[in-house]
């Protein structure tokens, strides 16, 4: 097996739990091996750290994997599968739920989620991508869906040298899938929705953000309606509003299916949508703010904060008060203590007072792992606009 030798600074990162390996922490010993190699990783001193995905074409050149030097071949995977699925207990069968989460859950750059009996997978590394038929002969003979998905169209394949594809590897996909969440019926298209089909990091803050809702409310960025359909119980009326025509499209399709009528949609720029509002005078009882992240990039960070100050502001200022804000952030870049800054300075600038009521994040599917700051990618807020 290749060997590669990191520094100290990269040493002390593995030491302390974190899976990532940036280029610049790797000292050129040997030309490093092809992209998507499982090679032994050496610290200072060429003491062994472990065995990780290699890839020199990425800026995340190791990804560490195991701590130890057991072969990582077929049962060593069936392992690592079977662990992360047992940790979810037993998942309403006919729901989505997220049973790999990629570094958290021991397997890097692979997501699993299954929507009832429909499974879609991602292998977002070279190293992951090389085990891919492994992966889907595991999954076949774990847990015997009715199809399984490959959802490898993210444009992060790009950064590895990997080609963006999709479709289906095994079974029959029945389309549309349908799964229950929180009492309603969704649909899921696991080959053309966004992600894999359904935010499922967000199921259980649809059902929080729920509680909370009264009167008038607007969903902004509602995707197929994941918050609207829960807040439609509480409110009066709830307006979801997106930019993706396919996306307001399922979510019609959802409000039907489940007999839903105070929910309306409306196709717009979120950005556009929330100036005019404010402008027109409009005011909510509550507002759920979840935008698509507006960090891909750890040089980005400076547009990112002006998108969601300025989203978040506006938000604040078209609630009465004493309204209530639900507001998320998905950037990886974007930690929460930048968040808490940026909803600071939305409050200062709007002199309204802002009580914290619940700092939520993903559904417990999806772990943060306390080593891995950029596994707590995703939160979200509850805040009461005074
Ligand atoms: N709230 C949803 C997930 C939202 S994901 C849920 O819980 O299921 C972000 C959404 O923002 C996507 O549906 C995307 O279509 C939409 N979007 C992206 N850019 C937008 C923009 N500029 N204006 C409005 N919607 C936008």
């Amino acid at each position: 097996m290749p060997q590669v030798l990191i520094n100290q600074k990269g040493f002390q990162r593995v030491r302390a739990g974190h899976p990532w390996v940036f280029r610049s922490d790797v000292v050129l010993k040997d030309p490093l091996p092809e992209p998507g190699s499982v090679v032994s990783v050496l610290g200072p001193g060429e003491k062994f750290l472990g065995q990780a995905f290699c890839n020199p074409r990425s800026q995340i050149t190791l990804r560490m994997v195991s701590r130890s030097r057991e072969p990582l071949d077929g049962e060593f995977w069936s392992k690592r599968i079977a662990a992360s699925i047992a940790r979810r207990g037993s998942p309403p069968p006919n729901g989505g739920v997220r049973l790999i989460h990629g570094e958290s859950d021991g397997m890097p750059s692979v997501i699993l989620d299954r929507y009832g009996d429909v499974l879609v997978f991602q292998t977002l590394s070279a190293g992951a991508d090389r085990f891919k038929e492994t992966f889907v002969d595991l999954f076949q003979k774990l847990l015997q869906p009715a199809a399984i998905v490959e959802r490898n169209d993210p444009p992060v394949r790009d950064l590895e040298g990997l080609v963006r594809q999709k479709g289906i590897v095994a079974g029959n996909l029945p389309l549309p899938v349908l799964i229950q969440e929180g009492g309603f019926a969704f649909s899921v298209d696991p080959l053309e929705g966004q992600k894999t089909g359904l935010f499922l990091d967000q199921a259980e803050n649809h059902l929080a953000a729920a509680r909370y809702a009264r009167g008038r409310v607007l969903d902004l960025f509602s995707y197929q309606g994941g918050f609207a359909l829960a807040a439609s119980q509480h409110a009066e009326e709830v307006l979801a509003v997106d930019s993706s025509a396919p996306a307001l499209a399922a979510l019609q399709d959802n409000l039907s299916r489940n007999g839903v009528k105070n929910v309306t949609s409306w196709e717009a720029n979120g950005f556009d949508f929330l100036r005019e509002c404010d402008e027109r005078g409009e005011k909510f009882d509550a507002v759920l703010l979840d935008p698509p992240p507006f960090v891909r990039d750890r040089r980005n960070v400076g547009g990112a904060v002006r998108g969601y100050k300025e989203i978040n502001l506006r938000a604040m200022k078209i609630l009465k008060p004493g309204g209530v804000l639900v507001t998320c952030s998905c950037s990886q870049n974007f930690t929460p203590e930048m968040f808490e800054d940026t909803l600071r300075e939305a409050s200062r600038d709007t002199r309204r007072e802002v009580q914290i009521l619940e700092r939520r994040g993903a559904a417990p599917d999806h772990p943060v792992l306390l080593t891995f700051p950029e596994s707590n990618y995703l939160q979200c807020w509850i805040l009461r606009i005074l």
